[in-house]
């Protein structure tokens, strides 16, 4: 598998992959949602991981401690938070800006 550029700094890249992807309902597993929350708290690839699975729309796992109903409720809202008609345009700086 390729291994994306902010994975290689991802807090999880040496820890059992299985303890992100719980098999059962969230609600089931809050101990281990809650670990894996603090785990993420502290990773410098947090914010990428968060913006990777939902652009992709990731269906499964527990990516930058979001559970996989967080992040349809997060890309729902972004859906609805865009305007109707033109292309989304990247954020720009103003000269001098801090
Ligand atoms: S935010 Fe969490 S799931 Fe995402 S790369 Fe970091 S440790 Fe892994």
């Amino acid at each position: 598998m390729k291994t994306l550029h902010w994975q290689e700094e991802a807090s999880c890249r040496s820890l059992d992959p299985d303890l992100f992807f719980p098999v059962a309902e969230e609600t089931v597993y809050t101990d281990q949602i809650a670990a894996i929350r603090r785990i993420c708290a502290a990773c410098p690839a947090a914010r990428r991981c968060l913006e990777w699975a939902v652009a992709t729309g990731e269906p499964d796992g527990i990516w930058a401690g979001t559970t996989p109903s967080e992040r349809r409720r997060l890309r729902a809202a972004r859906r609805t938070s865009r305007p109707a008609t033109g292309p989304s345009r990247p954020a720009t700086r103003t000269a001098g800006a801090a």
